[in-house]
């Protein structure tokens, strides 16, 4: 009896470890898949630090796009094929799924490299696993309202708030000093609630001249590159948020983790690239905003910065209080530029409209505005991966016990999420 029940195990794990070798190899073809998208969409490959012959090999063969979208419809049919059976581990079905989306946006990606055009929704349903919800001008009237009460004086509310705004500039002699210890920080408070590998790092680069404000460049080998754009004038809130997003738990984190636990641990190389017109995307995002409040909850936040970063930047830190209520109103109006974005990739406006647009409903300064839509005409949809991917995150964390009254909860919950391969449909439904 004894001895059946030993040889059934064998013979189990013999299956599964067979299905894991079969996962691995069209784990290598959908990588193979990701590469070989590069040359013909240079946002496309965010980062890989898979083998480097595979990277080699693909660009030898420089794979036309129709080749890529026949090898892919063919790699989906294998892999649905080599669906786990409902009893397998979570993991090992998350990943199966994960790999099989991920596989799916791709095919949208080449064909809109091809002439497909979608809607934004359509595109952001494909492309990133869900749908943002639309919202009239009126529904932003309240907090407007409540920002012209809080800024009072004449002209448009958005030269108001840019006026207001003037005094919290980071001089830029100080930048680096500020983003040295808002990232000291941030790491600090993480590492109070995740273990990461003794060698991880990253670097701070400023660079000019980009549609973003800030970019985490994974490297591999738990090291990232962040860049940090100085276009513009950088105001004291974005240090933290940057180096919370960019950094610590932000991207730097997520990466350094789905390194460790997918793709040494376990040997998943399909984790190695990271296609950036994917719902992978969407948890990247979301996980980069809500790290933020993971990291510093509000009264945690004011303290650091009145106590640390106003002084790093010769700020006025009895100013702090003030600045991020008027802040807190701000963010409210962030779905609007969901909607800018929208009207303007649907074709109802055009870019000095959507502009326009931000600039009344979102309150971007003209110039803030500019770079916003060369950032829609760069990533599109992909808009919708700040916002509504934090409130799907923050909803996720908060429906399995996370909530902001139990940190020790929300961090592990937090690690949990950034460790393993979930995609926005299957996170936790939204309660409230
Ligand atoms: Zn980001």
């Amino acid at each position: 009896m004894r001895r059946m029940a030993v040889a059934v195990i064998g013979v189990l794990a013999a299956i599964v470890h067979a299905q894991s070798t079969a996962m691995n190899t069209l784990g290598e073809r959908y990588v193979r898949l990701v590469l070989a998208m590069g040359p013909h969409d240079a946002d496309y490959v965010d980062a890989y630090y898979g083998p480097p012959a595979w990277r080699r090999e693909v660009d030898a063969e420089k794979v036309p796009l129709a080749q890529i979208t026949i090898r892919a419809e063919t790699l989906a049919k294998e892999i649905a094929a080599a669906a786990p059976a409902a009893s397998a581990d979570e993991l090992t079905r998350l990943r199966h799924q994960y790999l099989a989306r991920q596989l799916d946006a791709l095919r949208t990606r080449a064909a809109m490299l091809t002439g497909t055009r979608l809607s934004f929704d359509e595109e952001s349903k494909a492309l990133y696993d869900a749908v943002a919800p639309t919202h009239a001008e009126a529904e932003f009237a309240g907090v407007l309202a409540a920002l012209e009460a809080r800024l009072p004086g004449s002209g448009p509310l958005v030269d108001r708030y840019d006026q207001f705004r003037q005094e919290f500039i980071i001089p830029k002699d100080r930048l680096d000093a500020v983003f040295t210890a808002a990232i000291d920080g941030c790491r600090a408070r993480t590492l109070q609630h995740i273990q990461l590998p003794p060698d991880e790092r990253f670097t701070v680069e400023y660079v000019t001249g980009k549609s973003w404000s800030g970019y985490n460049w994974y490297q591999g080998n738990f090291r990232s590159l962040i860049q940090v754009n100085t276009d513009l004038p950088i105001y004291i809130d974005r240090a933290v948020d940057l180096a919370c997003h960019e950094g610590y738990p932000g991207h730097h984190v997520y990466n350094v983790l789905l390194e460790t636990n997918l793709v040494r641990d376990r040997g998943w190389m399909e984790f190695s690239v990271y296609p950036l017109f994917s719902p992978q995307s969407l948890i990247a995002e979301g996980t980069a905003n809500f790290g933020i409040e993971v990291a510093f909850p509000r009264s945690d936040r004011l303290e650091f910065e009145r106590l640390v970063l106003f002084p790093a930047a010769q700020l006025n830190p009895e100013r702090a209080a003030g600045y991020y209520d008027v802040l807190a109103l701000v963010d409210r109006l962030s779905y609007a530029g969901n909607e800018a974005a929208r009207r303007y990739i649907n074709g109802q406006i055009d870019a000095r409209a959507a502009a326009e647009w931000l600039e009344k409903y979102g309150l971007y300064s003209r110039p803030r505005a500019e770079q916003r839509v060369r950032f829609i005409d760069q990533y599109r949809s992909y808009v919708i991966n700040y916002n509504l991917g934090k409130d799907l995150v923050a909803a996720h964390v908060d429906a399995r016990g996370g909530t902001a009254d139990n940190p020790a909860r929300r961090w592990a919950e937090f690690e949990q999420l950034i460790s393993s391969p979930r995609l926005p449909s299957g996170l936790a439904p939204r309660t409230r």
